[in-house]
C-alpha cells in the first residue's frame, strides 16, 4: 500500500501541481509495527478506525530521522476535529499521559468526528530531559518549539525546522475545530491546574470553563508569539494552553483533570456523549464554580544570588505585607525577606532553593483594574 501511495504521488506530482494539497504521505517504513508518514491528512482514514503512526521529522547529525508518535481516532460518523498536543516541551510530561489515556479509552462507536493525539511532540527534548530542543551545531543552543510556529520545514536551524515540520505536516493542515496544547510548568518550578487563554477568540472562554482549571490567565498571547495556541488563535481556530501542574512527574490528579476535560471538550463539540456519572458531574461543577480568572502576573525577583526558604505555595492567597520567602547566604545569615508585588493567588514558585539575581521567587496572579489589562497584561 505504501508503495502504491508513493507511486501515485510521484505520478500525480508530474501530472498535476494540485498534488501538493494535503494527503497522507507514507514513507514505506514501519517502526515497531506502525507506519511512518511524512504528512497527515485525517480525511484519508476510514470511519471507525484507530491508527497509530510515526511522523518522520528532520534528520539528525547521523542521518537518522526523529519520529513523533501520532494517534488518529476516527469515529463512526464524520464531525468536528479536536487536536490534543503534548510534550512540546520535553520536560513537561503530564499531558503525554492524558493523550495516551484518552486515545486508549475512547469508544469509536460513540465518537463523531476525529481526535488527533500527539503523545510527546518534542522527541529531542525528552532525550535531553529539557524544555527546549537542543541544537548541537557549533557550541549548541536550545530552541523553544512553542515559539517557532508555524515555521518552515526547510528554513532556519534544526529546532526551527522541527517546529515547521510539526506545523506543516500535522497541526496546520487538518482543519481542526479546536485545539488543546498540554503543558506543565518548567523544570524546578510549580504550577497549579492552569490555563492560558485569549478570551477575544470565539469559543475560547467556553473551553476554559470546560477545563475546570484552578486559574485561567486572560492573555492575548503577546509574550508567546509562535506558540501553538497563539498560532491557531490567529487563524480563528480556538486553542488553549493547558498547564497541568509540575514538570518531570506524572501527577495522577492533574492527569485525571486533563483526561476529564478532554471528554467534556469532545461532548461540547458534539463529538461524544456527555458523562452521566453524577460524581464526575458534581466534581466538575465544583471546579468550574471556583475557576479564578486573572489578567496580570507580577513576579517577585531575587536581587542577588542565594538560598531561598519559601513560606507560600501555589494557590495560596497572599497579601502585600506577607513574607513569602527569605534569602540566606551560605552561612545561614538572612539576606532579605520577599513580599508579593500584589495581593493575589500564588501561581508559581520554584522548587530549587538556589536563586540567581533576577530569578522569580513567587509569581502572583491578580485582576488589574487598568482598562488596558481587560484582555490580559
Ligand atoms: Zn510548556
Amino acid at each position: 500500500m505504501a508503495k502504491v501511495t508513493i507511486l501515485l504521488s510521484s505520478v500525480l506530482g508530474l501530472l498535476s501541481p494540485l498534488h501538493v494539497s494535503a494527503k497522507t504521505e507514507y514513507t514505506g517504513d514501519i517502526i515497531n509495527g506502525h507506519k511512518v508518514i511524512s504528512k497527515l491528512d485525517v480525511s484519508d482514514f476510514p470511519l471507525n478506525s484507530l491508527t497509530k503512526l510515526w511522523l518522520q521529522m528532520p534528520r539528525q547529525v547521523n542521518g537518522q530521522a526523529y519520529h513523533v508518535p501520532v494517534i488518529v481516532a476516527k469515529g463512526k460518523q464524520d464531525g468536528n476535529k479536536f487536536l490534543m498536543n503534548s510534550g512540546l516541551h520535553g520536560d513537561e510530561l503530564n499531558g503525554i499521559r492524558v493523550v495516551q489515556r484518552v486515545l486508549h479509552d475512547i469508544d469509536l462507536s460513540k465518537l463523531k468526528g476525529v481526535v488527533v493525539g500527539v503523545p510527546g511532540a518534542n522527541v529531542n527534548g525528552m532525550y535531553e530531559s529539557s524544555r527546549g530542543f537542543l541544537n548541537k551545531e557549533n557550541t549548541g543552543s536550545y530552541v523553544n518549539l512553542n515559539r517557532e510556529m508555524p515555521g518552515e520545514p526547510n528554513k532556519g536551524n534544526f529546532g526551527q525546522r522541527y517546529a515547521g515540520h510539526l506545523w506543516s505536516n500535522i497541526y496546520g493542515i487538518n482543519n481542526f475545530t479546536a485545539v488543546c496544547d498540554f503543558h506543565t510548568q518548567s523544570s524546578t518550578t510549580t504550577f497549579p491546574n492552569f490555563v492560558y487563554a485569549d478570551l477575544t477568540v470565539p469559543y475560547v472562554y467556553r473551553m476554559t470553563e470546560l477545563t475546570g482549571a484552578d486559574i485561567v490567565k486572560i492573555d492575548l498571547g503577546v509574550t508567546a508569539p509562535g506558540s501553538v495556541e497563539v498560532t491557531f488563535d490567529k487563524k480563528g481556530i480556538p486553542a488553549i494552553t493547558y498547564e497541568l501542574g509540575n514538570p518531570k512527574v506524572w501527577q495522577k490528579d492533574q492527569i485525571q483533570r486533563g483526561y476529564d476535560y478532554s471528554f467534556r471538550q469532545m461532548a461540547d463539540l458534539d463529538m461524544y456523549p456527555k458523562s452521566t456519572d453524577p460524581a464526575v458531574i458534581a466534581e466538575y461543577e465544583d471546579y468550574r464554580r471556583n475557576i479564578y480568572y486573572g489578567n496580570e502576573f507580577l513576579s517577585t525577583e531575587a536581587k542577588v544570588g542565594g538560598f531561598v526558604e519559601l513560606y507560600a505555595k501555589v494557590l495560596d492567597y497572599v497579601k502585600k505585607d506577607q513574607i513569602v520567602g527569605t534569602m540566606f547566604d551560605l552561612f545561614g545569615r538572612k539576606v532579605e525577606d520577599f513580599y508579593p508585588r500584589h495581593e493575589g493567588y500564588v501561581l508559581s514558585t520554584g522548587t530549587n532553593p538556589l536563586k540567581s539575581a533576577g530569578d522569580s521567587i513567587v509569581n502572583v496572579i491578580h485582576n488589574s483594574t487598568d482598562p488596558e489589562c481587560i484582555n490580559g497584561c
